[in-house]
């Protein structure tokens, strides 16, 4: 099994140390072993700035900081096409993904933060409930409810062993009256699901595992291996859990229909025989932005991840952002083949989206 993050720092701002679950953090933190917990005279982080940006680099992707969120991040916001609403219990992932899609997104050292406020976030997922327009009174997936993703700026297993904030945000989804039908969702490059199987979900969370081709497994430096991966959406799918696969980034490296089609027929094997599976799929191809390229280059000088611009074409975003995604013809071959390799390799499953 993958060694669970381990990080060399922990730094405790005084706000968080003064809320419940922050404190239980830190205990948590302290029964894994972490001997530098730092419990801080103000809500200020310390630099995290290093000789040069791979020591940056290293430093907070070693370091976890349990802190308040502000009211801004609380905010909750759509998120299309995966959820009605964005739901974050922290921010920053200790993983080492070459394409790392937060690289860009977020400001400053890639430092981990797991929020303390857990209580005041959640809280806000009452007065969304019902609202939405990615799920919430849809034809096609009107009957999950109104969804909440929580994995937009996280990984949220990868750090439940040291924040226990995800059993916690399942267990309120699944236990408290949210005022309407609700699903909690997330996705995971991780496989430690034990301390999720035995909650009580009610089959209120959708849990997806983030999968890929064995030749893009090599970009995903600190996260589980993909056999565990598919062992642990077993796992949760035989514990009554919904379950998902989250293809992403797919790209047409050498050979990928083989390298994909492998993978299917290992998603099959892994959910054979599940009693009632809920199994979906969302299909995400790869891009970059100007700005995630160079934020990735400099975490990852040597990567061999093609980030060609040449080779792309550039899509514009709401806000006029470009985006460097695979040009019409390489999208479609990509589109047709997993619409019909999904199809005859993995019929159960449902297809949510395409992008
Ligand atoms: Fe980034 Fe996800 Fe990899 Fe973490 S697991 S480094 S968030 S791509």
């Amino acid at each position: 099994m993958t060694r669970s993050w381990q990080p060399k720092r922990v730094l405790v701002t005084k706000s968080a140390a003064e809320l419940p679950h922050g404190r239980q953090i830190v205990e948590r933190c302290t029964a894994a072993g972490v001997e530098d917990v730092q419990l801080l005279r103000s809500d200020r982080l310390p630099s995290l700035s290093g000789a040069d940006e791979r020591a940056t680099y290293a430093l907070a992707k070693s370091t976890l900081a349990v802190v308040v969120a502000p009211p801004s991040k609380r905010k909750l916001q759509p998120i299309p096409p995966s959820a009605d609403w964005r739901v974050d219990l922290a921010e920053g992932c200790p993983a080492h993904c070459q394409y790392c899609y937060l690289a860009g997104s977020l400001g400053g050292p890639p430092i981990t933060r797991a929020y303390a406020n857990l209580d005041e976030i959640l809280g806000a997922v009452p007065q969304h409930v019902g609202a939405g327009g990615v799920t919430s009174g849809t034809d096609a997936r009107g009957h999950e409810g109104t969804t909440f993703e929580a994995s937009c700026y996280t990984d949220p297993l990868g750090i439940e062993h040291l924040t226990g904030s995800l059993s916690s945000a399942i267990t309120r989804f699944g236990t408290a009256d949210l005022g309407g039908p609700v699903q909690l969702r997330f996705t995971t490059k991780f496989a430690d699901v034990e301390p999720l199987l035995g909650l009580p979900h009610n089959g209120r969370t959708r849990v997806r595992f983030s999968v890929n081709a064995a030749s893009v497994e090599r970009f995903e430096g600190g996260t589980a291996r993909m056999g565990e991966r598919l062992d642990a959406l077993r796992r949760m799918a035989l514990a009554g859990y919904p379950v998902g696969l989250t293809i992403a980034p797919i790209m047409p490296v050498e050979g990928w229909r083989e390298e994909y089609a492998a993978l299917l027929d290992a998603v099959a094997a892994a959910t054979a025989g599940v009693p009632g599976l809920d199994l979906t799929a969302e299909l995400i191809t790869h891009r970059f932005t100007p700005k995630s390229k160079d934020v990735l280059l400099g975490w990852y000088p040597r990567t061999k991840l093609e980030m060609d611009e040449d080779l792309r074409r550039q899509k514009r975003g709401k806000f006029g952002a470009v985006k460097h995604v695979y040009p019409a013809p390489v999208m479609n071959e990509l589109r047709t083949w997993f619409e019909e390799a999904l199809d005859s390799r993995l019929p159960d499953a449902r297809f949510l989206y395409w992008t």
